[in-house]
């Protein structure tokens, strides 16, 4: 509270952003990082933008990146939207779509950066609970809203929702805008791109943070019909006409090209997810079925935070969130092999 601050901002409940410790030497499976470096063709674009370009803004449409994103897609360009990040890129969206007076609708378990969002464009935010098996009930979207929001996979239970219930969720709010945030889609789901051309309400926002490893470059993007991203342009020109530099342009762009390396790295990050899957079966863990980089499990006997301490000790940090119904889980992102051989060696000790 400041004498300074406006009500509004005396009232806003900011996101906490998961850590990023300042220490190295640490195995850091706590934010969902790639484990496995960028793209070297994303690197060499980036580091070939780096001279005397950098006097010269950089192209406020980003077209070169749009251009690579809808090859990769094959859709149009008109229907590519970029940002920094997909956190900028969602707060464009909840600006120009969810202010409709109505509430809007997410997974009472889901991404924490929702709710911020509601309060800070002045949205009534509906949390809708999962269902037993925490998965998303497509059924209880069906109620009056101002628009529909969703991680698919869902984070952090990395349970994927597939394209028919995603479908059947469209049909049923034809009048709302449902935005699929595709975060973590590439290690092992079916993106709902495929279904842009027959929905006008879909929205589908993903991320170069994770399956492209550019989480330190910060670049997002949204692919829908050319109305929706047109709403897109208007609000991302009136805050900030240069959303992404110079060499994240180059850079995203390069990612977008290089699918080779992509698939590559994608697969040994589902392969891995696997094992470490397995390796927690083993320690008497449950564990969701993901379609992530990420696992989230619980153990049948131990407390989660006492767990996430203990491995803390260790120099190993996951993420654990104090928050009811999943109180006693752990979100373990999927590091090298190496890392995750430290994670379960680490648990064997803490559990025997
Ligand atoms: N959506 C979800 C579901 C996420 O978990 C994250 C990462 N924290 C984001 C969006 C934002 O990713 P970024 O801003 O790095 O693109």
């Amino acid at each position: 509270m400041s004498q300074f601050w406006s009500p509004f901002v005396n009232n806003l409940v900011p996101y906490v952003p998961g850590e990023q410790p300042k220490v190295t030497q640490l195995v850091k499976l706590n934010t969902n990082e790639n484990p496995y470096g960028p793209s070297p063709k994303a690197l060499a674009a980036m580091q070939a933008e780096i001279g005397d370009n950098l006097r010269l803004y950089p192209d406020p449409n980003c077209d070169q990146l749009k251009q690579a994103i809808a090859e990769y897609y094959q859709v149009p360009v008109s229907q590519v939207f970029v940002g920094n990040g997909s956190d900028e890129v969602l707060a464009h969206a909840f600006n120009a779509f969810f202010r409709q007076g109505k509430p809007l609708l997410f997974p009472d378990i889901s991404y924490s950066f929702y709710p911020v969002y509601c309060g800070l464009y002045g949205i009534e935010p509906k949390p809708v609970a999962l269902d037993e098996e925490f998965q998303i009930n497509p059924e209880d979207y069906r109620q009056d809203n101002g628009g529909i929001i969703f991680p698919n996979p869902n984070a952090p239970t990395g349970c994927l929702l597939p394209l028919t219930a995603v479908e059947q969720i469209l049909q049923a709010n034809p009048q709302s805008v449902v935005l699929v945030d595709e975060a973590y889609i590439d290690f092992g789901g079916d993106s709902a791109v495929s279904l842009v051309a027959q929905y006008p309400n879909l929205l589908v926002c993903q991320t170069l943070s994770k399956s492209r490893s550019l989480a330190g470059l910060r670049v997002g993007l949204a692919i829908g019909q050319p109305e929706l991203i047109e709403g897109l342009e208007r609000i991302k020109n009136s805050f900030n006409s240069y959303p992404l530099d110079r060499a994240a342009i180059a850079g995203a762009a390069a990612a977008f090209a290089d699918v080779e390396y992509f698939q590559q790295t994608c697969n040994k990050v589902i392969e891995s997810r696997e094992q470490v899957t397995e390796a927690l079966l083993g320690l008497g863990f449950e564990v969701l079925p993901s379609a992530a980089n990420f696992v989230f499990a619980r153990h049948s006997s131990q407390d989660a935070a006492a767990l996430a301490q203990g491995l803390r000790e260790q120099n190993i940090i996951v993420r654990y969130f104090n928050q009811p119904r999943i109180d006693q889980f752990l979100r373990i992102s999927i590091g090298t092999d190496t890392e995750n051989a430290a994670l379960i060696k680490g648990l064997q000790q803490l559990l025997s």
